[in-house]
């Protein structure tokens, strides 16, 4: 997957980074060299992560891999998280950001449709490429590993409804629980009349997706977390054994639902919007106005009672963690 090679893992704890799938050697990914069924043949799982392969500095893995792997040195483990960079053309490390990615996967020839829809100033990063992969077919759905079921023991079916294999078409929003989640965000963000059907959603949104109002914003913001939530909920399942209903998800996407806003008004702060018309939709609830929000804290903006702000300017890719 082109997108994938600019993904880096600095090792820390070793926690987050998969050992197999993931990019934090040279020799990355491991899964390039050593197949599936010798992975768990071996006693390991495909979910393993980088600390789950390594016993007091050494590697758990066979000696016969040793030379196959080309002698991969053992991580010094510490107690900090690894770190996610982006890894550019020049191939240099840096942290991830919107404008380092762009500018490395985007076709120099012909621009893509619905470019303005992924990438634009107020999205938040990891929404935003998860939403990129959905538009390039691009997401490692059930329907292209099926090679790794061969055997028919139906295990992948989608982890969402259980009834069929997901693809992008099913998730996005055939699925009953996508299709349940992607309605009842859709009425909370004044989007009722965006098509379900994938093809004529985009075609609805793309009319605005270059104006920089209110609407547009909303709209984009709300279909790349929609699809952000959806494929967390269908990996958490599969991979984490986590398991949330769908109204639990849209419980979750209310605290979502106030941060966005938040996220938004901040960003607005100087962008010199015009139409804030549609802001009455988006007042968060009474309970958390000049409260604490869930996750982040969220205060009443001196200057206007009737907007709220995020204290923390930081980077918004932390906002929906
Ligand atoms: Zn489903």
């Amino acid at each position: 997957m082109q997108v994938q090679k600019h993904f880096w893992f600095c090792i820390g704890n070793g926690f987050q980074a998969s050992v197999w799938y993931d990019s934090w050697d040279g020799m990355s990914p491991l899964a390039d060299h050593i197949t599936p069924r010798e992975i768990t043949r071996a006693g390991f799982q495909l979910n393993d992560n980088v600390s789950e392969l390594i016993d007091n500095g050494r590697w758990k893995w066979p000696s016969e891999w040793t030379l196959r792997l080309n002698n991969i040195q053992v991580p010094h483990l510490s107690f900090d998280d690894d770190k996610l960079l982006w890894k550019d053309n020049n191939n240099s490390l840096q942290d991830f950001s919107v404008h380092a990615a762009w500018e490395d996967l985007r076709p120099r020839d012909n621009v893509v449709s619905w470019y303005s829809v992924v990438w634009f100033n107020q999205n938040i990063p990891k929404h935003a490429f998860i939403l990129w992969l959905i538009f390039r077919r691009k997401l490692r759905t059930q329907d292209l590993m099926s090679e790794w079921d061969r055997n028919g023991s139906g295990a992948l079916t989608c982890s969402l409804c259980e009834t069929q294999p997901d693809s992008h078409k099913h998730l996005f929003f055939e699925c009953p629980f996508s299709l349940h989640v992607w309605h009842t965000v859709k009425t909370k963000a004044d989007m009722t009349n965006i098509a379900d059907d994938w093809d004529v959603m985009v075609a609805g949104i793309l009319p605005m997706a270059r104006k920089l109002s209110v609407q547009s914003v909303i709209a984009k913001l709300v279909l790349a977390a929609t699809t952000y939530y959806i494929w967390d909920e269908k990996n958490a399942r599969l991979f984490r054994q986590q398991k949330r209903t769908r109204d639990q998800l849209l419980v979750e996407n209310e605290a979502w639902h106030v941060t966005l806003v938040c996220y938004l008004l901040f960003r607005m702060d100087g962008l010199g919007f015009e139409d804030l018309d549609c802001l009455q939709t988006f007042k968060p609830p009474p309970p958390l106005r000049g409260g604490d929000a869930y996750l982040n804290s969220v205060h009443l903006s001196p200057k206007n009672s009737d907007h709220v702000i995020v204290c923390n300017k930081t980077s918004s890719i932390y906002l929906m963690i």
